[in-house]
């Protein structure tokens, strides 16, 4: 039997996890991404002097099959524990709430950790696929590792579900909080986090502040300068300390995660036709953990 030609399209997590799965076998893969390099949603973007975690916040480990690919990460050094002072927060005030998760972030930067996977694979950058006639004709199989909606527009009859978008703001603050991170009730804020508390960070009082889905939704064509102004804003009626602003900055993301309340689908990911298969976060919970797994099952399909 000879091996298969397979081509991913997306080297986020599950696309690197599905073509490191099939390298494990011994099948080797053709990766796209329409980006400079690897990594989708938990690539950092840069902010001088260094960069920001604007996507995914920190990841837990529970399948013990991820939690042994996180330790090798580990012990190369692209992942590190990451243990903030947790609150919970809305305008009314914040209280601490220390819990036992394992957060795990990349280190320096949380894109690390896609940087540690794609290692030895063979990924074309800056290659958006717009159409799969072409690798319909040069390859076996057709992973698709790119979120719901943007698949939805490449292959007919299949629903994927739908992702809801993010704003996601940085600031440079001048004062320090009691608190490094806080899940918050707010119309406008859902998560803010001080992005200098993770281990290897060289900035310092960088805060990151996450839209919530619906507010995302509301205000998807504010230009980027009236979202952040309005997200600075709510978080001045969150964050104890008053503080002033030294710098900021903010990233759009139009499918960031599965509105709330999705359930996985069976087999952790979609069989399309006979030679497509579908992948990613939204098959298996919306997390970075669930779109490793369903990258896996995606190649145990193959
Ligand atoms: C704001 C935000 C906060 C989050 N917080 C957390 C968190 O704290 N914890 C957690 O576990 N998860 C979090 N997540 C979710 C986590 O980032 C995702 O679940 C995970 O990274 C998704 O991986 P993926 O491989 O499925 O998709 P993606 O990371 O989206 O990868 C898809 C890749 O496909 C590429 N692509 C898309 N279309 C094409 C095309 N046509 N041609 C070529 N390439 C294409 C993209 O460039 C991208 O690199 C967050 C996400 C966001 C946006």
């Amino acid at each position: 039997m000879t091996s298969p030609q397979v081509a991913i399209v997306g080297a986020g997590i599950a696309g690197l996890s599905c073509a490191r799965a099939l390298a494990e076998r011994g099948i080797t893969s053709q990766l796209f991404d329409k980006s400079r390099g690897p990594g989708g949603r938990i690539s950092s973007k840069r902010a001088a002097p260094s960069a920001v975690d604007l996507g995914a916040q920190y990841f837990t480990a529970r399948a013990p099959a991820f939690q042994a690919q996180v330790e090798t990460a580990a012990q190369a050094g692209a992942l590190a524990r990451w243990q903030p002072r947790i609150a919970t927060a809305s305008s009314e005030g914040f209280q601490l709430s220390p819990d036992d998760q394992n957060r795990w972030v990349g280190t320096p930067r949380m894109g690390a950790f896609a940087h540690f996977l794609a290692e030895g694979l063979d990924i074309a950058p800056s290659t958006r696929i717009e159409t799969l006639d072409a690798l319909r004709q040069r390859f076996d199989r057709i992973v698709l590792a790119i979120p719901a909606d943007q698949a939805r527009d490449l292959v007919s009859g299949v629903a994927p579900p739908a992702q809801a978008p993010c704003w996601a703001a940085w600031v440079d603050i001048d004062v320090d909080q009691p608190f490094d991170a806080a899940f918050v009730s707010h119309d406008a804020v859902r998560w803010i986090a001080n992005d200098s508390s993770k281990p290897g960070r060289t900035h310092s009082r960088r805060w990151v502040v996450h839209a919530t889905p619906q507010w995302s939704q509301d205000h998807l064509e504010l230009s980027p300068a009236q979202a952040l102004s309005q997200l600075i804003d709510a978080a001045r009626t969150i964050m104890p300390a008053a503080f002033s602003v030294v710098d900021s900055g903010i990233h759009r993301w139009r499918f960031a995660r599965p509105w709330d309340g999705q359930a996985p689908v069976d087999g952790g990911c979609i069989l399309a036709d006979e030679q497509v298969i579908l992948a990613g976060d939204y098959c298996m919970g919306g997390r970075v953990e669930g779109a490793w797994l369903s990258g896996r099952h995606a190649a145990e399909l193959i």
